[in-house]
């Protein structure tokens, strides 16, 4: 080692709560004395956190490795996620791999290292791993710090919902949550250092339960903590979004008026395959139960193409479906066949070339859905949360409803929420002018 303090360098192929899982090795790590450095930049310790949903998790690792391996030939490479869980036996063949840590060991990974002084390459990987994992309701070791001025807090992991596509089931275990008193630690922990916004996380958040505490009680108790000012629900499976959820977000002055509801197909043919748990149909009521409460409601979606036998009537009600909801973006996913998982079994696969087409299709008409959403917004006076950095002279932030804003950036300071006038849209982003400060930046330095 170069230094005398080891450095360490993190990084994530994978989705949202696999990022707050990094920050919070991260954390665990810099606790431990590691100095934290940029994932490209020369280390002695390199912590992947991989992921198994797309068919390149091996080369994507593969690639990572060789990468950091090049600049610093000597670092420890140390393996996790969704992909050492699902891969482990593919990873112990990619060269360079020194720790191979199964999901449930993931978060102890620090304490599976050499000491600092004694970090260095293996002659085969370690294997940490078990084929089962977990069911108990679970504590985390610190704290999740990101470099915006909104912050992921983990609230629950793992589901029981067998999609006929997905891995994560196999991945990550099934469902267990957060202790209630761990959340609001981490919440608290969080406004501290001036995070004003905190995204809740996990894998099926709605089915969120800890010693009768549902998700509606959780955002109750994490809206009381007094430095957090604003919480924000990520993706949640739209069977588990009760009426009572809605009406708490459609009262509440802290929980954004925003939901992500992955509807994935408008045909219900398809949707039964994939063993969702709902038709078209009853998508569309809970979207407009919550328009009614909520007419300002930012609204997202995930859709999967090319998903066995998805023919073109199949595909054509899914363009008609999305064509009549509001959705203000959707992001469209490539159906990949995953080993293992019930759909690879299907017959009727379809090919790449349509695959390829109808992803394009849609990601255009997301376009101009998000347009529209935006032109919705001009002339209204909306509250902005601004992030750090500038571009162009503009800092950008974003609504409530998740509006991307920019303004002048000598107008506004990076975390500060200010009352902004939305007066055009240019290139995907709404530009406005400050009209009123909500609330000034909390000073407290973000890590
Ligand atoms: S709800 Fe379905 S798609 Fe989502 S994690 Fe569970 S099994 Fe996968």
């Amino acid at each position: 080692m170069s230094t005398s303090m080891p450095r360490a360098s993190l990084h994530t192929l994978g989705c949202r709560l696999s990022q707050s899982e990094t920050s919070m090795l991260a954390d665990t790590l810099a606790r431990r004395g590691y100095q934290l450095v940029e994932f490209g930049k020369e280390t002695d310790l390199l912590v992947l956190n991989t992921c198994s949903v797309t068919e390149n998790a091996e080369k994507d690792c593969r690639y990572a490795v060789r990468k950091t391996l090049r600049h610093s030939p000597h670092a420890f490479v140390a393996v996790t996620g969704c992909y050492a869980q699902t891969g482990a036996t593919q990873l112990q063949k990619v060269p360079g791999i020194d720790l191979i840590v199964g999901t449930q060991f993931k978060m102890n990974l620090p304490d599976y290292l050499p000491a600092p002084a004694k970090l260095r390459k293996q002659p085969e990987p370690e294997l940490r791993h078990s084929r089962t994992i977990d069911r108990e309701d679970f504590v985390l070791p610190g704290t999740a710090y990101s470099d915006s001025t909104r912050a992921l807090l983990k609230i629950q992991d793992g589901c029981d919902f067998m999609c006929s596509f997905c891995l994560i089931p196999f991945a990550r275990g099934r469902e267990r949550s957060r202790t209630a008193e761990d959340v609001l630690r981490e919440a608290r922990e969080l406004a501290a250092h001036g995070y004003r916004e905190l995204v809740l996380t996990g894998v099926n958040i709605g089915r969120y339960s800890y010693q009768g505490l549902g998700l509606v009680e959780l955002l109750r108790e994490l809206e009381s903590v007094p430095d957090v000012t604003r919480i924000r629900i990520s993706s949640i499976e739209p069977t588990t979004v009760p009426a009572a959820l809605l009406e708490h977000m459609a009262g509440s002055t802290k929980l954004c008026h925003y939901l992500h509801l992955p509807l994935q197909s408008g045909d219900n043919t398809i949707l039964q395959a994939m063993n969702r748990r709902y038709a078209v149909r009853e998508y569309e009521e809970l979207v407009e139960q919550a328009l009614a409460l909520m007419p300002d409601l930012g609204l997202g979606t995930d859709l999967m193409v090319g998903f066995p036998g998805e023919d073109e009537q199949a595909f054509a009600n899914t363009v008609m479906t999305v064509e009549r909801l509001p959705f203000s973006y959707f992001h469209v996913f490539s159906y990949s066949s995953r080993p293992g998982t019930a759909a690879a079994r299907l017959e009727d696969q379809i090919s790449p070339a349509v695959i390829r087409q109808r992803s394009k299709a849609l990601s255009e008409l997301s376009r101009t859905k998000a347009l529209a959403f935006y032109q919705q917004q001009i002339g209204h006076t909306l509250p902005v949360l601004f992030e750090q950095g500038e571009r162009d002279g503009f800092r950008t932030g974003t609504t409530a409803n998740f509006t991307r804003v920019a303004v002048a950036a000598d107008a506004v300071e990076a975390g500060s929420i200010h009352q902004v006038t939305i007066t055009g849209i240019m290139d995907g982003l709404a530009y406005g002018r400050p009209v009123a400060t909500v609330s000034a930046p909390s000073h407290r330095p973000l890590l």
